[in-house]
């Protein structure tokens, strides 16, 4: 009998702990979406991170609108807080350790760069962008990869080990291999494209080139 009383206890404290950080983490969430100002950011992080789903299904029940420009607030929310946790450790790596990834959809429909193990090899043909950054990462001496992926990012970082990343992509794609690379203890920086698509999709080109010369 006690120790079902015992376990009914424990069981109440994980709930009340539970809905606790629920709370906390949609009063952040909310603060975000109102003022686009992140408060506590480690804070911020775990706990959203945590309770991102249950934060969202009462979002979404009580139809908050999370989208801006077609991409969720919460994960672009934690890939700023990733940034920003990581820039100080990010700047202090060797421009040699580090690794671009861009994602294949930033190419020109007509690219004729071609898939290869070290991933999509651009030939400079300057139909898209990707040609100058690749010029300029190879002039700072940065490892440059146009990824088709994120398992192809996972092969990278395993045959090149890189020492920080910086990768191209979505929110939701920033949100992810932000999760993914910190866990391998790689500090990040995700650059938000500005358009979705299969192919043509458009970056901010002068913040990826900001990014890519943090700490110089
Ligand atoms: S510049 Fe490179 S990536 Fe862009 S379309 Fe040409 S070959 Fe493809």
């Amino acid at each position: 009998m006690e120790i079902l009383f015992l376990l009914g206890l424990i069981t109440l404290a994980l709930l009340i702990g539970l809905a606790t950080l629920v709370i906390v983490g949609l009063v952040l969430v909310l603060i975000f979406i109102k003022t686009s100002r992140i408060i506590v950011p480690r804070v911020t992080l775990l706990v959203v991170s945590m309770m991102e789903i249950p934060i969202k299904h009462i979002l979404w029940t009580f139809k908050i609108n999370t989208k801006h420009e077609g991409q969720d607030r919460i994960d672009l929310m934690l890939a700023k807080i990733r940034n920003q946790v990581y820039t100080k450790h990010f700047s202090e790596i060797p421009m040699s350790q580090r690794a671009i990834f861009l994602p294949q959809c930033i190419r020109h429909a007509e690219c004729p760069a071609k898939l290869t193990g070290e991933g999509i090899i651009c030939i400079g043909c300057g139909r898209c962008e990707a040609a100058k950054i690749k010029k300029e990462a190879e002039e700072l001496g940065c490892m440059f990869f146009i990824v088709p992926g994120s398992s192809f990012v996972k092969r990278m970082i395993a045959k090149h080990k890189p020492k920080a990343i910086i990768g191209l992509g979505c929110y939701n794609e920033i949100k992810e291999g932000t999760a993914m690379t910190s866990a391998l203890g790689i500090p990040t920086q995700g650059v938000p494209l500005l358009t979705d698509g299969c192919v043509g999709t458009t970056a901010d080109w002068d913040e990826l080139r900001k990014t890519m010369r943090l700490g110089t």
